[in-house]
């Protein structure tokens, strides 16, 4: 009896030896990655995740710095995956259900590599570990449609030429379900594959990763006859047809928590239906500075006034929401004066009198002499000039689609309220009036009614 207990443990043990060299023989199979130009141990390391340390160790490299192009290396810390793998990075309108068949990978296997903990999660411009297909030919074919009201799951697999059993396996359903409408689903097929459902034909967005304070542009071509609407995080967005693209531009406010915002894009077909393509836009931490100002007793008075200051903070943001739904000016924009006065960039963290840094500057400060003329970096119409508490002598110039500019604590204005102005176009002059303690042009960019920075929106072309 003893004896055979004995026999039977030692069955197991030698079993679980086995296994286990079993497992460890998979283990160093893969993922393997293959060495491309100006790869370094330390950016392999970054994209797939792992130490220098355990990419050296795991493949015997004694030298860092020597890599080939070509070598092929195993990459540290994933359990039963093989083959060669790659990084992709995510798209617009791309979700786990559409890069299954564009990169041809199963579900499990992008949750292995990627050690995803919810499938919901994507964002655009995301880094994903793919496994690199073996046989290419029978990737990149078929494409995505959004379920109707109406359709059903027989009608949807005669349109694709093939069994409604076909299609459920395709798209991973797992048992008999209704497809259910507004539900992406993949049609298999000879067409070439896009990842967007009709009636989206593109959809660009011009910084997949934005940083608090920067301006970003959706750029969107649809079937003809269909109307887009969108919104990022909980603001509306406004588009712009111009061309065969519908646009919009939005603002990432300074003050915003870094992490990943909802957006969203709706086009509305002529039948009244609605598709949307949910993204989720990551936000970076602009690395803004902090800025202690100390002001005399008259001048803390005035800024300490909430009701002083929330009367000109109304009057300011109620003229930047007035969406013009064309584009007034041509060309991307220009300084109103030199580049070379500029003491103050935009978003600095801002404490007065040692008060926490609950503002931002919201401009940028040109310290230029006072009587320096502010010329128009872009034609527009004057929506505002006046003078307020804060701000001083302050000129607003709408340029059509969402896109405003304010020029505060000038000397003396040179324009008046409805004026069209051409680029290049004298404004007024630097002075100090307002809320200044000396002469500057405190310059603001407004889109979509946030603020955002000049030094930044003046590298964009529109178009
Ligand atoms: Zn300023």
């Amino acid at each position: 009896m003893h004896t055979l207990s004995f026999r039977v443990v030692l069955i197991i043990i030698i079993g679980i030896f086995a296994c286990y060299s079993f497992v460890g023989a998979e283990e160093q199979e893969g993922p393997l990655y293959q060495v491309r130009a100006g790869d370094t141990l330390y950016s392999i390391a970054q994209q797939f995740g792992g130490s220098v340390e355990s990419l050296q160790k795991l493949n015997g490299i004694e030298n860092s710095s020597l890599l080939s192009i070509g070598q092929i290396l195993l990459l540290p810390g994933y359990v039963d995956v093989s083959g060669l793998v790659d990084t992709y990075l995510v798209r617009p309108g791309e979700s786990f259900v559409s890069l299954q068949f564009e990169l041809n990978n199963s579900l499990s296997t992008l949750i292995k590599l990627n050690r995803i903990v919810n499938p919901y999660t994507l964002y655009l411009g995301q880094p994903l570990i793919y496994k690199i297909p073996e046989n290419l030919e029978t990737s990149n074919q078929g494409n995505f449609s959004v379920v109707g009201q109406q359709d059903t799951l027989l009608d949807m697999a005669i349109n694709a030429d093939c069994s409604p059993y076909e299609l459920m396996l395709v798209n991973g359903w797992s048992d008999i379900r209704l497809p259910v409408p507004g539900e992406l689903i993949y049609l298999p097929g000879t067409q070439t594959m896009t990842p967007i459902p009709d009636p989206f034909v593109d959809v660009i967005i011009t910084d997949k990763h934005p940083n608090q304070g920067h301006p970003v542009m959706i750029s969107i071509v649809t079937d003809p006859q269909t109307s887009v609407d969108g919104i990022f995080g909980t603001t509306t967005l406004n588009f712009t047809s111009i061309g065969e693209r519908q646009i919009s531009l939005f603002g990432v406010h300074a003050m915003s928590d870094p992490g990943i915002y909802p957006l969203s894009v709706t086009a509305e077909r002529n039948d009244g239906q609605r598709i949307t393509l949910e993204m989720r836009l990551p936000v970076a931490d602009a690395q803004y500075q902090s800025q202690r100002i100390v002001l005399v007793p008259d001048k803390a008075k005035l800024l300490e006034d909430k009701d002083v200051r929330a009367v000109e903070d109304e009057i300011i943001s109620n003229s930047v929401s007035v969406f013009t739904d064309h584009k007034l000016w041509e060309d991307v924009f220009t300084p109103p004066i030199s580049m070379d006065y500029i003491t103050t960039r935009f978003g600095m963290r801002r404490s007065y009198n040692g008060s926490e840094y609950l503002t931002f500057h919201g401009g940028v400060d040109f310290g230029a002499p006072e009587g320096t003329p502010i010329y128009t970096p872009a034609s527009g119409v004057v929506v505002m000039s006046k003078n307020l508490n804060i701000r001083g002598t302050t000129t607003i110039i709408d340029h059509g689609i969402g896109v405003y500019t304010g020029y505060w604590h000038q000397k003396e204005s040179a324009v008046s309220v409805g004026q069209k102005l051409g680029n290049g176009e004298l404004i007024g002059y630097v002075g100090s009036t307002g809320l200044s303690t000396g002469p500057h042009l405190h310059w603001e960019v407004w889109i979509n009614g946030i603020q955002v920075d000049p030094l930044e929106w003046i590298k964009q072309e529109i178009n």
